[in-house]
């Protein structure tokens, strides 16, 4: 008898427990249509910044691929000129490659960066069914341009960029 009212009432302690849970909101996100907010040093997908006059801030150094202890960055520099500019730097990353299979989200680039041209972002949307879209290039990267910002590449005034300066102050 009494094992049966021990059961009992820890029948009704069960049930109290899931009717109490039917009045509570909802815990889950309507992904994707809703997207829940990540914490503020979350690390994601990278991102390739630019100045607010739409110039690239990667300028090829190569600092990031030397820091990465994944091995996952690739760069390639070319020269900036006059009529082709990228970057105010001498040079620009006219290639640069992460293999998204490869990265471990560490954020080493990010530390790297003389320039602050690479940041790990809040987007974690970075599935993919094949293997050849784990390379993210640097157009995939590049953020896009800021309002009243040009695309590169830009043409500039001749000299307008002395190469004996290496990397512009960032306006912000
Ligand atoms: S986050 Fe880390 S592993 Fe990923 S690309 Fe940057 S340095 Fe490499
Ligand atoms: S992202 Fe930064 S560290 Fe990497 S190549 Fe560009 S400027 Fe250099």
């Amino acid at each position: 008898m009494l094992n049966a009212i021990k059961s009992f009432l820890e029948l009704l302690k069960g049930m109290w427990i899931t009717f109490s849970q039917i009045f509570r909101g909802p815990q889950t996100y309507t992904y994707p249509e809703v997207k829940r907010p990540v914490r503020q040093r979350f690390k994601g997908r990278h991102v390739l910044k630019r100045y607010d006059n739409g110039l690239e801030k990667c300028i090829g150094c190569a600092l990031c691929a030397a820091a990465c202890p994944a091995d996952a960055i690739f760069v390639e520099a070319s020269e900036n000129t006059d009529e082709r500019r990228f970057s105010p730097g001498e040079r620009y990353a006219s290639t640069y490659e992460i293999n998204m299979l490869r990265c471990i989200f560490c954020g080493y680039c990010e530390d790297a960066c003389p320039t602050e041209a690479i940041i790990l972002g809040d987007n974690y949307e970075l599935s993919f069914t094949d293997r050849s879209q784990s390379i993210y290039t640097r157009e995939k990267l590049l953020e896009t341009v800021p309002p009243g910002g040009l695309p590169t590449p830009q043409q500039v005034e001749p000299g307008l960029f002395d190469r004996s300066i290496p990397m512009m102050e960032d306006p912000d």
